[in-house]
This record gives structure tokens, C-alpha cells and sequence, in this order.
């Protein structure tokens, strides 16, 4: 089963409805951080650094509620940090849930088991399982043995109890396409709902800046992974968005449409980037100066991006604000992309310097022989 018709419906009103209305920036799904602490310590991770006072708050169910209602945006997104470990997450769903909010609940999956009966099955609740690949390569991602099978344990309780489950996939530059592949094969073979997939961001805080993509690398890359794409597989993308990865439609960053609110506030510009933040979302709307954002506007930190936050809401909203891409998206859903031509294996990227040495083969071991799942 795919994406509920009803959640369809509530998106492609609600944007029709802003374009009706001749509004030019608004929100798709909010980006709700409720805690940046984790039960995991990603390599790519941009999330985990602060400093442990900071690592120690989170968002109350008010204060969550408050940013939703202000924000307006059908969807919502609660990423972290690990949301589990909020002690009142049960709480904030169901309030958004009774807001008829559809929720995509981000997590490693490693708490799911533990807590899901605090969760009703809902059509305005999915859980997106966080899996960068299959089980060696996730395991690597994470930098934690085990949890790979943990998360295919969770994913089986959860479709079994009835709850709508996606899964999110981050790609770094070591990603081998035919384990994507299979991965795809593997999760809808599950009974997942669909997947969502987007490269790495060069977050200045991650420790591993080697593992991130430039944008040529990206298309590449993608093209190879979602080229030639099977039938069955489905993902929660928008088809423009997945034809802008593999290099095939040009679209431009809209940071507004997937706003972000944690700890401190309305981050301004964008989920990745922080360059300060806002009281109210109408505040960040108005006074962030978004020419300076995106890559038409040359600034460097957007040179390379190509991330679901910056340009999910921009394809969704070329959908609808087009004729060339209503009739590129009908095409996409009726016939596939076709037979595509697939470029050949990526050459080493230029900074990935110790690409096959000896000193990778044991960074890649040191880092898969951390600490085996606690419970
Ligand atoms: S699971 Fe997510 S939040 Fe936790 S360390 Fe990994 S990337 Fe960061
Ligand atoms: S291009 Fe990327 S980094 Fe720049 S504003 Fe958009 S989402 Fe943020």
C-alpha cells in the first residue's frame, strides 16, 4: 500500500490553495526537533554535538504544539536527535494526530519495540525507520553493530500491528548502488510503505567531512541507485524530486517549504544550516533574506546540495505550478522513467583520499567494531 489517498488530497488542496491564493512561501511539513540527544553517534550525524546541557533539553508537548499550529503545514516531520527518548513523545503524536496532522516519526528503530504501544495506528502516522543501507553498510553508517537487525525487528512489529512504516536513507559517497538495490527489494518485501532517500549534507559539525557528496557525484550516484527503477518499488518522493537526483530536472531550493523548529526557535534558513534563529515562523518568513540561499544564489554552503528538505516542497510545488510538471509527474506515475542509460562506476571522489588503502579498511573496521547494542 502506498501513500493514503486522504493525505494525497490534504497536500494537493493545501497547494493548490496557497497558489490560488497568489501566496508565494509557505510550509510543506514542518521539521519538529522535540530533543537532540540520541541512542547512536552517526559519523554523518550533525545533530549529536552540542554540548551535553543542550543534549540534556527538549521541546514540551505545548511548545511543540504551538510551532504546529503557527506553522500550518499539513505534514510534519519529527526528526531529532532520537525521538523516543522523549519522555512525552506518546503525548506530542497524538496531539498532532488530533490536529489531523500526517506525522512521519523519524527514528534509529533501536526503541521502537520498547515503546510502541504508546502509538495508535493512525492513517496521520507513519514511522520512517532510518536505514542507510543494508545490514553491513548500516551498520557502518551508524557505527554500531546490530542495529540493522534491530530495525528490520521493529519495521516487522510495526506493519504487523497494523502501522503505516517508511523507511529514510541518507547517501554518502561510499554507497554501493547494488546494495541500495537489494535494500529496496528488502524493504518492500517487508511490507514498508515507501522509501524516502536523499544525499548526505556537509554539516560543518560532522566529524566524517570525507563521507559527503558533491553535486555531480550526487546525479551520478542517484542514477545509478534509482535508474531503471523496478516497478514494485515505491518511494515516498515526489517524482520530480527522484528526477532532479538522477540529474534529469532542474529545480531550485525553497528552504520555507520544509521549515525547522527546535530547542532555540525557528532556524534560520534551513533544517542544515543555522544562521541564527526566530521567534515565530512569520518572523522567520519575513525577515530572512532567502536570495542568499539555494544555488542560484552562489552561496558556497548551497553549492553541493541537493537535500529532500530544500527541494522536496519546490517539486511538489512545480507539480502544481506547471503544465510541464503536471504532465512530467503524470507521465512518471503512468509509465516509469523508461530505460535509462546509466553512467559507469563513479571514480574515487577527489577527496576521498584513502579510498581502497589499507588505512580505510581499518577505519571502516575500527568503526564497525564499536560498542554492540545496549539495551
Ligand atoms: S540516529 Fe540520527 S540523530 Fe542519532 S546519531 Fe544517527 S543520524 Fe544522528
Ligand atoms: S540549498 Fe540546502 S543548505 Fe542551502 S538553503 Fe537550501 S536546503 Fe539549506
Amino acid at each position: 500500500m502506498g501513500v493514503p489517498i486522504s493525505q494525497m488530497w490534504t497536500v494537493a488542496s493545501y497547494v493548490l490553495g496557497k497558489k490560488f491564493r497568489g501566496i508565494k512561501r509557505y510550509p510543506l511539513v514542518l521539521m519538529l526537533e522535540p530533543l537532540f540527544r540520541c541512542n547512536l553517534a552517526c559519523a554523518g550525524c550533525g545533530k549529536i554535538q552540542y554540548p551535553a546541557e543542550i543534549l540534556r533539553r527538549q521541546l514540551t508537548p505545548e511548545q511543540c504544539f504551538r510551532a504546529v499550529d503557527e506553522c500550518g503545514a499539513p505534514m510534519v516531520s519529527i526528526p531529532g536527535g532520537e525521538p523516543l527518548l522523549h519522555p512525552q513523545i506518546g503525548e506530542i503524536v497524538a496531539g498532532l494526530v488530533a490536529r489531523k496532522k500526517y506525522v512521519y516519526l523519524c527514528t534509529n528503530a533501536i526503541l521502537l519495540e520498547k515503546h510502541i504501544d504508546q502509538f495508535q495506528p493512525s492513517k496521520f502516522l507513519s514511522f520512517s525507520i532510518h536505514l542507510d543501507g543494508p545490514k553491513e553498510e548500516h551498520d557502518f553508517a551508524v557505527c554500531r553493530e546490530g542495529v540493522y537487525d534491530v530495525a528490520i525487528s521493529a519495521i516487522k512489529t510495526a506493519v504487523a500491528k497494523g502501522f503505516r512504516v517508511t523507511t529514510n536513507t541518507t547517501v554518502y559517497n561510499n554507497a554501493d548502488p547494488e546494495s541500495m538495490r537489494e535494500m529496496f527489494d528488502n524493504m518492500m518485501g517487508l511490507g514498508v510503505e515507501g522509501m524516502m532517500i536523499s544525499p548526505g549534507y556537509q554539516y560543518e559539525k560532522a566529524p566524517s567531512q570525507e563521507l559527503f557528496l558533491q553535486r555531480s557525484q550526487t546525479t551520478k550516484l542517484f542514477k545509478r541507485i534509482m535508474g531503471n527503477a523496478k516497478r514494485g518499488w515505491r518511494f515516498n518522493l515526489s517524482p520530480l524530486f527522484v528526477e532532479f537526483l538522477k540529474g534529469n530536472w532542474d529545480l531550485e531550493c525553497t528552504p520555507w517549504g520544509m521549515p525547522a523548529y527546535n530547542l532555540f526557535g525557528w532556524q534560520r534558513p534551513c533544517y542544515l544550516l543555522n544562521e541564527g534563529y526566530c521567534e515565530t515562523f512569520q518572523e522567520l518568513l519575513d525577515t530572512t533574506d532567502w536570495s542568499q540561499y539555494g544555488r542560484a544564489s552562489g552561496n558556497p554552503k548551497c553549492a553541493d546540495c541537493m537535500v529532500h528538505c530544500g527541494y522536496e516542497a519546490t517539486a511538489v510545488a512545480d507539480t502544481f505550478n506547471s503544465l510541464k510538471g503536471f504532465s512530467q509527474v503524470v507521465k512518471l506515475t503512468l509509465f516509469g522513467a523508461g530505460r535509462e542509460k546509466l553512467p559507469p562506476d563513479q571514480p574515487s571522489p577527489p577527496h576521498d583520499n584513502n579510498a581502497g588503502s589499507k588505512d580505510a579498511d581499518d577505519e571502516r573496521v575500527r568503526k564497525i567494531q564499536l560498542p554492540v547494542l545496549s539495551s
